[in-house]
């Protein structure tokens, strides 16, 4: 049976009062369930769906560290612990493949070397141009547009389509732990989720619904800017000889992540980039791609923003990111098995939200696209009590 047919039941709801009730089974409720019951808590999740189907699973599965800055790098380092741990625990695929950082100008080179001299040649491996051309699978003799890279060793790779189903379905095995499909909540207050079946109890109450936070509290939403950003993806065909399980990222990705932005050659990237691929900037796109274990491989990705997501993709953008893709794989073209959209929330005010909004009731959502990397971080922090609110 498939981890999606197992998940699909609706639970009954738990008569008694849990020690938490996460609201959301995405990553970052998940998380938190997950970080609970390692701390001998009772938790109840309760989620709309009868099966994650949120950001959650539409991403690259590519946990992002060394290319955060500041707070979010703390949070990234901790979130690495908290995923190997609940992967081995649950029985994730979760190899320490690292991020490959493929450079093809000197500019783009110059950024990873500066990246280097920050943080340190363990944290951050230069690559020559073959050993970025071995990685990506290309023949020697089709390499001339390579200039070398970066090897992040300490990003990680899990599988978005099996990480939250499997998490959530290792919960539901766990004493002490509910997870409650198809049951939309439609309202918390201090100690009792509201929900269409009826309530739920709990000491806490973590609301980690992402971008519709703006369905439950417009007002916090508002406040803090969340809009709906939308991601064109798709799924390929892997050309034969690319094998590495590592993040691939490209120039596009070096103008998007605060560690190389804040480089000094960041703004002759960018001024480069502008000159060399304007309609890339225009579609704020972010060129990476990255395996799963059956040997196909996630591409994107653009990125737009709204309050409420237009359900229409052009195509017009999946060709380039895909004739971007085709490029630094070193092949003519590839072939799509499956096209989706992502939607994640978006605020130009932060990368998170963190708010109580009731007593005992806090909302989190990440707010910068990196869900994936820092969820089990917020969990940590959340349980030890030194999560900030962004209030
Ligand atoms: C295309 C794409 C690529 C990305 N790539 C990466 C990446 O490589 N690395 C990375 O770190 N991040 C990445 N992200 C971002 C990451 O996926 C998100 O930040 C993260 O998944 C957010 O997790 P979440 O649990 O908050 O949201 P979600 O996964 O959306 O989960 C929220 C859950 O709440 C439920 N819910 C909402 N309202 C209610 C309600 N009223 N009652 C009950 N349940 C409710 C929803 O059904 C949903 O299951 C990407 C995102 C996208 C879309």
């Amino acid at each position: 049976m498939s981890i999606a047919t197992a998940l699909s039941p609706a639970a009954d709801l738990p008569r008694g009062r849990s020690d938490l009730v996460v609201v959301g089974a995405g990553i970052v409720g998940l998380a938190h369930a997950v970080e609970a019951v390692r701390r001998g808590l009772s938790v109840t999740v309760v989620e709309r769906d009868r099966r994650p189907v949120g950001a959650s699973v539409r991403n690259f599965g590519h946990c992002c560290i060394t290319a955060q800055e500041g707070d979010l790098l703390g949070l990234a380092e901790r979130s690495r612990t908290g995923w190997l741990d609940a992967a081995g625990r649950a029985g994730l695929w979760a190899p320490e493949a690292g991020a490959l950082v493929v450079a093809r100008s000197a500019t783009e080179l110059a950024v990873l070397e500066e990246l280097r001299d920050e943080r340190g040649a363990d944290a951050v491996r230069l690559r020559t141009r073959d050993q970025v051309g071995d990685a990506l699978g290309r023949a020697a003799d089709a390499r001339g547009d390579l200039v070398g890279g970066a090897l992040l060793p300490a990003d990680l790779r899990v599988n978005p389509r099996e990480a939250a189903p499997r998490l959530a379905a290792w919960l539901a095995e766990q004493p002490g732990a509910t997870v409650v499909w198809g049951t939309n909540v439609t309202g918390v207050g201090e100690g009792t989720v509201h929900t269409a079946r009826g309530d739920v109890h709990g000491e806490r109450v973590l609301l980690c619904v992402g971008h519709d936070l703006d369905r439950l509290h417009p007002a916090e939403a508002e406040a803090h800017g969340i809009e709906r950003c939308r991601l064109s993806m798709a799924r390929i065909e892997a050309p034969e000889a690319f094998r590495t399980d590592a993040a691939v990222l490209t120039a596009t990705s070096m103008l998007r992540y605060d560690a190389f932005t804040a480089t000094p050659s960041a703004a002759a990237l960018r001024a480069e980039v502008t000159a060399h691929s304007p309609e890339l900037l225009d579609v704020v796109a972010n060129v990476m791609f990255t395996r799963l274990p059956d040997g196909t491989v996630l591409v994107g990705d653009s990125h737009a923003y709204d309050a409420t997501e237009i359900p229409f993709q052009d195509e017009a953008v999946s060709a380039l990111l895909l004739r971007e893709a085709a490029r630094v794989l070193g092949v003519r073209e590839v072939r799509v098995t499956e096209r989706w959209q992502g939607v994640y929330a978006s605020s130009p005010r932060g990368p998170l939200l963190v708010r109580d909004v009731a007593e005992g009731v806090r909302a989190i959502s990440v707010t910068s696209g990196v869900g994936m990397t820092l969820s089990f971080g917020l969990a940590a922090a959340t349980f030890d009590g030194d999560l900030k609110t962004t209030d």
